[in-house]
């Protein structure tokens, strides 16, 4: 443990020491909601935007998941915090030219979502020497193969995106992640759309039985993916705080 160093740190320490009480109980009362162990919901604390110091804090307080969602912060970051016991995820949209980057650091990628993927962090996980674990990024407002700017694989196109990663050394198939979307069938339902992501989620587990996480369910929603059946939330701003407008 890590003494506060100065009246500042101890007040942002004891405030996300409450706000992580609360989630966590919010975490416990939709496990119970729903017949589930809360051992069976990993949380995973989004710190993007915020500075490394609470990233600090929150290893400190008992997480053990971060993510982050640009590389250069999450690089950044996860330098300064190299001696913290944490799991790196990373959940922003990938551009090939960042894997390369991005597979330094992260420990799991969350938003794998086309074929061209795969070989680049196959590459560069292989020279890492540590295989990479992919969750498959599905687009729910992609269901008909339009709308979607924000990224993810259409359902339709899992399956084999899926075998492809299967077949790349450096790369384990570890599940699939959504986020609920703001368009389509599911807009504004994000019960449903979780649903939607165990029936893709199943489907996937006929290509490889061992990818079973499935990473849904964010500060508003968190409850509805516990509900679903989601073993990883990803939650910022109900741990952290309201992030600066820059997204
Ligand atoms: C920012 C972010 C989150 C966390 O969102 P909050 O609403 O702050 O909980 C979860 N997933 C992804 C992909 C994000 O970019």
């Amino acid at each position: 443990m890590t003494e506060p160093s100065t009246p500042d740190e101890a007040a942002r320490r004891a405030e996300l020491a409450q706000n992580l009480a609360a989630v966590r109980a919010r975490i416990e009362r939709a496990c119970a909601g729903a017949g589930r162990d809360p051992n069976e919901v990993t949380l995973v604390v989004v710190t993007k935007t915020h500075p490394a110091r609470d990233v600090r804090l929150l290893a400190d307080l008992g997480v053990r998941n971060v993510a982050e969602n640009r590389d250069q912060e999450a690089a950044r970051k996860a330098a300064e915090c190299h001696d913290a016991p944490l799991t790196w995820h990373f959940v922003g949209q990938l551009q090939t030219n960042k894997v390369r980057s991005v597979t330094e650091y992260a420990d799991v990628v969350h938003s794998l979502d086309r074929t061209r993927l795969v070989a680049a962090l196959s590459g560069a996980a292989q020279r890492r020497g540590r295989d990479l674990d992919c969750l498959l990024q599905i687009a729910l407002d992609k269901e008909s193969g339009e709308g979607g700017g924000r990224g993810g694989a259409t359902p339709a196109d899992v399956r084999e995106l899926g075998a492809a990663v299967v077949a790349a050394p450096g790369l384990r198939l570890a599940g699939v992640m959504t986020v609920a979307p703001l368009s389509g069938p599911y807009a504004g339902d994000p019960r449903a759309a979780f649903e939607r992501l165990m029936e893709i989620s199943r489907s996937l587990r006929t290509v490889d039985p061992g990818a079973n996480m499935v990473s849904a369910g964010m500060s508003s929603d968190l409850e509805e993916a516990v509900a679903a059946g989601a073993t990883h939330v990803r939650v910022g701003s109900a741990v952290l705080g309201v992030r600066p407008a820059l997204r």
